[in-house]
């Protein structure tokens, strides 16, 4: 028996990077998972497979977040296929993934790139947790994965980090508005963590990696699976009286 064996989880933007770590965590112990895609049908596949291979139960949900309709799509999918998976829509666990990371220092950054990280990073998140809401049976999770630069200041991310702070506020007020019911609602902050997001300057640039490492007390860059393995941690019964924190899941970055 997992953690979560007879729990249905959401994970948006499970198909890649943190996601899917958090998706196959999740999957291994025991949740029914939904893995949320926006563009990539194939890798949501693979990751639906994975979670399969291990003897786990999952399914690919399509939406393009931050396009007129995307929650709505996104619950119509989950709601069709929840229901042929499990004969409910009930939900146990919302993972607010899935996002987007501008680069630019203030003076570059453009109101269509400003607005496209407001739009998949704090839009999309707050009403798919209105919507989810009523899905999520009381004792459920949400978790919404922030971002270290809350903490730190880094200025060629400054839009990024701006809504990553926002998540944070979410999570604390969202926290108070459905502790009676028993949820817990909680960020995790990772650093930075070898994913697709960073392929651009990290992937291959060996003295890239060695500044990143150094960044962390623990002198390495994140791997997706430390940021899973505290998501589970507060997905189980074991975190029910944790809510409306921050996590912060950095390797200890900038201490
Ligand atoms: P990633 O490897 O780029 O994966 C992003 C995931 O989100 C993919 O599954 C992607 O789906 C989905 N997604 C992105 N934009 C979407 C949209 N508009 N509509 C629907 N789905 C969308 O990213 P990651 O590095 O794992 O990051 C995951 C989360 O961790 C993000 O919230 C990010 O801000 C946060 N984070 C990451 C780091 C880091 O260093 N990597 C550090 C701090 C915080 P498709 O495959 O269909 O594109």
């Amino acid at each position: 028996m997992g953690t979560l064996t007879g729990k249905t989880a959401l994970v948006t933007g499970g198909s890649r990077g943190i996601g899917r770590a958090i998706a196959e965590r999740l999957g291994a112990e025991g949740a029914l998972v939904a893995v949320h895609y926006g563009r990539n049908a194939a890798a949501a596949e693979e990751v639906v497979e994975a979670v399969r291979a291990k003897g786990g139960s999952a399914f690919a949900v399509q939406a393009e977040l931050g396009t007129p309709g995307d929650v709505a799509t996104l619950w119509e999918g989950y709601d069709r296929q929840a229901l042929e998976h499990s004969g409910s829509t009930d939900l146990d666990v919302l993972v607010n993934n899935a996002g987007v990371t501008p680069r630019g220092e203030i003076e570059d950054t453009t109101p269509e790139a400003f607005d496209e990280a407001v739009a998949v990073n704090m839009r999309a998140p707050f009403f798919l947790a209105q919507q989810g809401l009523k899905r999520l049976r009381d004792g459920g999770r949400v978790v919404n994965i922030s971002s270290g630069a809350t903490r730190i200041a880094l200025t060629d991310i400054i839009a990024y980090a701006m809504t990553k702070g926002a998540i944070d506020a979410f999570t604390l007020t969202l926290a108070k508005a459905v502790g009676g019911r028993g949820i817990t609602v909680n960020s995790v902050a990772p650093g930075i963590v070898d994913t697709d997001i960073n392929a651009s300057w990290l992937r291959g640039d060996e003295a890239a990696q060695r500044s990143a490492a150094e960044l962390s007390a623990l002198g390495r860059v994140g791997r997706p699976e430390d940021i899973a393995d505290v998501v589970a941690f507060l997905a189980s019964d074991d975190a029910r009286w944790v809510t409306g924190q921050v996590v912060d899941a950095t390797g200890g970055s900038q201490l």
